[in-house]
């Protein structure tokens, strides 16, 4: 199915090439889709369109954990109209399990280490700093798609 979705989407991405790898990513600056060769199945026409959905709408960088998240709502809805024109079935519940782990991650990258408490990123570039506690932490540079959330 990659190949069937590669041929139908070509026209509309310009210069943006796939290249094949060990995991799905869009990456911007080398207007390059990675997908992951080995998979197959329903998830990874999905993956595929998801990253599609980034390239489309030019996806480049974020400047909050909030704006990420948008961007994954985003490129999940472009995800769903590619979809239905190739005619690719929608896993409504996959996609939502998706954004939750982005969720959890997110929530995850605003705990603060030393009181546990839930902070309010100011910006990705600072980190965060604690209201509270007044602890400073940094957050790892996320990249889209991330399956998995990092320990900081
Ligand atoms: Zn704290
Ligand atoms: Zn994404």
């Amino acid at each position: 199915m990659i190949n069937k979705i590669k041929k139908n989407i070509q026209s509309e991405l310009n210069d943006v090439v796939f290249v094949s790898s060990d995991k799905f990513y869009w990456a911007p600056e080398l207007k390059t889709i990675y997908y992951d060769k080995k998979s197959s199945g329903n998830k990874a026409d999905l993956a595929l369109l998801h990253e599609i959905g980034h390239a489309k709408l030019n996806h480049k960088s974020y400047s909050s954990d909030f704006n990420l998240i948008q961007m994954e709502v985003d490129a999940w809805e472009e995800a769903k109209n590619i979809a239905r024109k190739i005619g690719i079935k929608i896993d409504i519940n996959h996609i939502e399990d998706c954004l939750d782990s982005y969720r959890d991650w997110i929530a995850k990258r605003s705990e603060c280490p030393t009181c546990g408490i839930r902070n309010l990123q100011l910006s990705s570039l600072k980190g965060y700093s604690c209201y509270n506690c007044h602890s400073k932490w940094k957050v790892t540079p996320s990249r889209f798609c991330r399956p998995y959330r990092t320990t900081v």
